[in-house]
């Protein structure tokens, strides 16, 4: 096959249908590996090839460091795909997390990007050992340890430690990686004598974060194996209890897989308590928020009344409303500040009880499809 060919060649719809239409089951897993790779853009190619012929749906990163891939397999090729993992040296043995909740429509496509570096971590590997990691905890070890009054980190952004964390762990209010990491050595400059429990969805990112806290003189630093993923494998293998609450947000189509029946956070609209993580339905917005169902019932699964008002429209209408804007990626705001959020949710209800339209430009725009 010509490498131009190694690549999804279709709209997200038809992929849903194909998604639906398949009759048999997926299994959602994820692994990683730091391994020293010669040439991840031929390997890219081989991989898409190997893959795609398996049905593999996924993404994944391949680096000069390595290999991150979250992806589904139908489960009737599992076993021909872990055999075709393990017969690659450099990714031979490499442990598979397997989700815990899974309605095998994680991913709708398959795709594998060649980039810098495995995570956009911003630490420069060239002042510190990367190799330098952490002690790796399993999860009897770690919860010990908790228990024992540990300090435990979450080293996920802001809106991933939202809807589930570990019980009384840090949580950063940054939104990316990098900005976590600074956050909690700021928090934690008189604990570097102490144990400091890192964790985060995978555990990818703490490899190169127990090192960088190695780095900055923390003394005993662990790192959940396997992250909350395989926490969470190991919690109901073992038996042990879940010291994690909540659910686990995750990067593919499902959002986020439901670890304990524990509800952390509150809905964004009404304060009411809800872990129900979406976006908004609304093309150009996309905001991610946390919205009970009645909610969601309120607002026709939007934001704000403003959006509500577009999404609720013909689609042609919305089709030449959008012409010309930009398509928000997930918009993160409301996360900082769901106050902001609800305040303009009643200015906007005012203004619509007072006769306003919130987008006047839709008048003539209706008007024009007709
Ligand atoms: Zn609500
Ligand atoms: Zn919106």
């Amino acid at each position: 096959m010509e490498a131009h060919e190694l690549r999804n060649k279709y709209g997200p719809e038809t992929l849903r249908a194909r998604l639906a239409a398949e009759g048999f089951p997926r299994t959602t897993l994820s692994f990683y590996r730091y391994v020293r790779l010669a040439d991840p853009a031929a390997l890219r190619n081989e991989l898409y090839a190997e893959w795609e012929a398996l049905g593999v749906f996924g993404r994944i990163y391949l680096a000069n460091e390595g290999i991150n891939a979250q992806l589904s397999v139908p489960t009737h090729h599992f076993e021909a795909f872990r055999k075709a993992i393990d017969a690659r040296p450099e990714f031979s043995g490499v442990p598979f997390k397997i989700a815990v909740e899974d309605d095998g429509q994680s991913f709708l496509k398959l795709t594998l990007k060649v980039r810098h570096k495995l995570v956009a971590d911003g630490l420069k590997d060239e002042v510190f050992d990367p190799s330098d990691v952490g002690e790796h905890l399993e999860a009897d070890r770690f919860n010990q340890l908790l228990e024992q009054g540990a300090t435990v980190v979450d080293l996920r952004n802001n809106y991933e430690c939202l809807i589930g964390h570990f019980e009384g762990a840090l949580l950063p209010e940054a939104e990316t990686f990098r900005g976590a990491v600074e956050e909690m050595l700021e928090k934690l400059e008189d604990k570097k004598e102490e144990p400091v429990l890192l964790y985060c969805t995978g555990g990818i990112r703490c490899e190169k974060a127990s090192a960088w806290f190695r780095h900055h003189g923390f003394k005993q630093v662990g790192q959940l194996h396997g992250g909350i993923i395989d926490y969470a494998r190991q919690v109901r293998a073992k038996g042990l209890p879940s010291r994690y609450k909540g659910q686990n947000f995750v990067f593919d189509g499902r959002l986020a897989e439901r670890i304990t029946d524990d509800v952390v956070s509150t809905c964004f609209q009404c304060g009411q308590p809800s872990d129900r993580i979406t976006n908004c339905q609304q093309h150009t917005c996309n905001m991610l928020l946390v919205q009970c169902e009645s909610c969601a019932a309120t607002y026709a699964d939007c934001c704000t009344p403003s959006c509500r008002e577009i999404h609720l429209l013909p689609d042609e209408v919305q089709r030449a409303w959008r012409k010309g804007r930009p398509s928000a990626s997930s918009r993160m705001k409301a996360i900082r500040d769901p106050e902001a959020l609800r305040a303009r949710i009643r200015e906007e209800e005012e203004l619509l009880a007072a006769g306003g339209s919130l987008h006047p430009e839709l008048t003539k725009l209706i008007q024009q499809t007709r």
